[in-house]
């Protein structure tokens, strides 16, 4: 399935979750909600792409991954994963798998959400912070906002992507690797 397919399906899938009526804990004023966290870390070397957030960052290196390496998008799979109690990215898109070697990590945030969807849950909000020394990422931020809540289905302003460096402290400030780290809440 190409990747505009799949980020119809989960569209089409988040409106029609929207459409469901009111649930017996709405009716009663409460909502059922969770919340969750996750971390990612990639090693960083030169003559590779560098992919943040969806989107591809201009840099002369990139994240050494399975996949394309985006840890941003696989800290936020693990937030999600995590608010469902089904484990992590390593178990749903294994990195021994030929079937995710190179693979756009924005098709995995759409299975992710599919799952979401398959629970009777959609995403609240989102924040991500990525630790990464160089470059500066300040003018790619709104496009990996818009990009995350394209894939999500939910608007730009529920997804809140934020960038800092580690002051030339540890392994991301002498640019061996970036990390991020992000926090989802589901609710249904
Ligand atoms: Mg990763």
């Amino acid at each position: 399935m190409s990747d505009i397919n799949l980020y119809q399906k989960t569209k089409i899938l988040f409106y029609r979750q929207k459409m469901l009526p009111l649930r017996k804990y709405e009716f009663y004023g409460m909502t059922d909600i969770r919340i969750g966290n996750g971390y990612d870390v990639h090693a960083l070397a030169e003559g590779l792409p560098l992919w943040l957030g969806g989107v591809r960052i201009e840099c002369t290196f990139g994240c050494v991954a399975h996949s394309d390496g985006d840890v941003a998008i696989h800290a936020l799979c693990d937030a999600i994963l995590g608010a469902l109690a089904l484990g992590d990215i390593g178990q749903h898109f294994p990195d021994n798998s030929d079937e995710y070697k190179g693979i756009d990590s924005k098709i995995l945030l759409s299975r992710t959400m599919a799952l979401v969807s398959e629970k009777g849950y959609r995403v609240g909000n989102a924040d991500i912070t990525i630790a990464m020394q160089r470059p500066k990422l300040a003018p790619y931020i709104v496009r990996m906002r818009e990009t995350l809540a394209g894939v999500m289905g939910i608007p730009a302003d529920a997804v809140s992507v934020k960038a800092t460096t580690t002051e030339r402290l540890g392994f991301v400030g002498r640019g061996e690797g970036c990390e991020a780290y992000a926090v989802v809440l589901l609710c249904r």
